[in-house]
């Protein structure tokens, strides 16, 4: 059973494993389960996938605890969530129940890639949707793929929970205000890319990307959501071109369980000289805290000191602890894979 992995090594990457599920949806019928070990997939040339973006994922973790219980965190999120991408670039939508036994079976059967409790790592989980049928007019595929494979992850903190820079740039738009920015699918990241390797030319971490149509509200953070603190409050931007992030709205419970007033409404970006700390979240990093972000048209930059704040720390210390069952999961955001 010995994988040869250092866990301790680990990065955020693509690992092979055992194995990959997969289900295709024909004509309107969901078909069975498929096991493979193949890592590639065949598909027409013309696949919808391929030329008009017909695509959507989610990304999800499995954590293995003290007890010996592999633990999933809030999956039915996810699920949702991949229903409401489908349906909003017209893809055939996998029920609930679906999603659940194909990503149980993909820890199941890859269960020696599960990285030993209590080193920060996780077995990260990858379900992809996307349409395989042959069209050269622009509609919807009638044929869909459903694959879930997994690879196992390191800590994103190689060094510690440590703070992060973002480049604030009025530059490039991720998503229209109407557009695809609150679905997980491809197209908005291939959208992103120009922008983030702007970022890292510059030495920052990702980009902070403000509203497409006034330039003045803080929308997405890269890859995840944005967060502030100030006054005992955690504020987090709302918009219709933000991704729904879990990690987000789970941060927004435990903010007030801890006694802070939750605010989601517009944050300009003249606020960001007022909060106290500031980061991004998602299931990858759950928060990377933000040291300071800087504006390349006004020459401005807002700082927040280089180690993490308190509130933020906390945020992060507690959902972890959830995700992986040291402390009682009080919410009822964890699942145990048996
Ligand atoms: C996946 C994703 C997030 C984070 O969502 P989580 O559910 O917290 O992992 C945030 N923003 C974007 C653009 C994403 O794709």
């Amino acid at each position: 059973m010995d994988n040869n992995i250092n866990w301790s090594e680990l990065r955020f990457g693509y690992i092979k494993t055992d194995y990959n599920v997969r289900c295709y949806n024909r004509n309107g019928e969901w078909g069975r389960i498929e096991v493979s070990s193949s890592e590639t997939v065949t598909m027409h040339m013309a696949a919808t996938a391929l030329h008009y973006g017909q695509q959507a994922f989610e990304g999800l973790k499995a954590f293995m605890g003290k007890d010996g219980k592999i633990r999933l965190f809030r999956f039915e999120e996810n699920a949702k969530r991949l229903q409401d991408s489908a349906k909003g670039i017209l893809m055939a939508v996998p029920p609930l129940d679906l999603f659940k036994k194909m990503i149980f079976q993909a820890v199941k059967m890859n269960r020696r890639f599960i990285p030993p409790y209590g080193m920060g790592a996780s077995l990260y989980i990858r379900p992809v949707l996307y349409g395989t049928g042959a069209t050269v007019g622009v509609r919807p595929s009638s044929e869909y793929l459903f694959m879930v494979f997994v690879s196992p992850v390191g800590s994103y903190f190689k060094e510690g929970f440590s703070p992060v820079s973002m480049l604030l740039t009025k530059e490039f738009d991720r998503a229209a205000p109407l557009g695809t920015g609150k679905y997980k699918v491809g197209g908005n990241y291939a959208a992103s890319l120009t922008s983030m390797k702007k970022a890292h030319d510059e030495g920052y971490a990702n980009v902070l990307f403000l509203d497409s149509k006034e330039k003045k509200y803080i929308d997405e953070c890269g890859p995840a959501n944005f967060f502030g603190i100030k006054d005992n409050k955690y504020i987090t931007p709302k918009s219709d071109s933000i991704l729904p992030s879990i990690t987000n709205r789970s941060l927004e419970v435990l903010a007030k369980d801890m006694g802070l007033t939750v605010e989601r409404r517009e944050v300009e970006e003249a606020e960001l000289s007022t909060f106290e700390e500031v980061g991004a979240c998602g299931t990858a990093a759950v928060i990377s805290p933000i040291n300071k972000i800087h504006d390349d048209q006004t020459g401005e930059t807002y700082s927040y000191g280089d180690k993490p704040g308190p509130i933020s720390t906390k945020l992060f210390e507690t959902l972890q602890a959830i995700q992986i069952g040291d402390i009682e999961d009080k919410f009822g955001w964890v699942d145990i894979v048996e």
